[in-house]
């Protein structure tokens, strides 16, 4: 079983396209009220590039895919998911197991947390990806594969998500707002679970 690459991106442009005004509500609230509209604008362009023509490899599918976001949304947002999307491409290479789309998932958050210097508890996308990415490992070291470990890899993300709701923001436009910040749910910890979540539906 592997996550197939333009299911996943696909899919994801589908969850984010259902879930455009949840986060641009959760945006409005604690920052710019854009999440939603950058997101499906990232996405809608990744979506069409691979419409226009579809790369032979995986990694260069995820290149692209990095690209169109990097240059289709202009929030923070972009730079963040398009650097994730690079680095995933990058460290997944050829490889198609549970091992390597774990591995090559904390290349990817390692590339946020490089690029936008967030640490888990800062509530942002972070807050998601990193148990998601735990999760991943121990489900690897426990031997377990496909399904059940992407299942428990959106598991964890939702977790994290939720947790961001108590959370002062120490990064991004959300922490202008210092301690009015809490009582929120991060937007971008919302939209990474919808990352997460395309994956597990981009198995095969
Ligand atoms: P902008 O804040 O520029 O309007 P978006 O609204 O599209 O961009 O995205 C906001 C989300 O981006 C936040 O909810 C947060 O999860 C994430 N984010 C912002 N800054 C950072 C950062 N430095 N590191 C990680 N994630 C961040
Ligand atoms: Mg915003």
């Amino acid at each position: 079983m592997r996550v197939d690459a333009a299911i996943w991106i696909r899919e994801f442009a589908a969850l984010v396209d259902a879930h455009a005004e949840e986060l641009t509500a959760l945006d409005a609230a604690v920052g710019d009220a854009d999440h939603g509209t950058n997101m499906r604008r990232g996405l809608a362009a990744a979506v069409a590039a691979l419409d226009d023509s579809t790369p032979a490899t995986p990694a260069e599918m995820y290149k692209q895919t990095a690209m169109a976001l990097i240059r289709g949304i202009g929030g923070a947002s972009g730079p963040l998911y398009g650097t994730f999307f690079l680095r995933f491409g990058t460290a997944i290479d050829s490889g198609s197991g549970t091992a390597d789309f774990a591995r090559a998932f904390r290349a990817g958050l390692e590339g946020v947390i490089a690029r936008g210097k967030a640490e888990p508890g800062d509530k942002t996308m972070v807050d998601a990806l990193a148990p998601a990415a735990d999760a991943l490992d121990e489900q690897v070291a426990a031997g377990t594969s496909g399904p059940d470990a992407l299942d428990a890899a959106v598991a964890a993300a939702e977790t994290g998500r939720d947790a961001t709701t108590p959370l002062i923001a120490r990064k991004g436009r959300a922490s202008y707002l210092g301690e009015r910040s809490a009582g929120h749910r991060d937007p971008g910890a919302t939209s990474a679970v919808l990352l997460v979540r395309a994956a597990r539906r981009a198995l095969r």
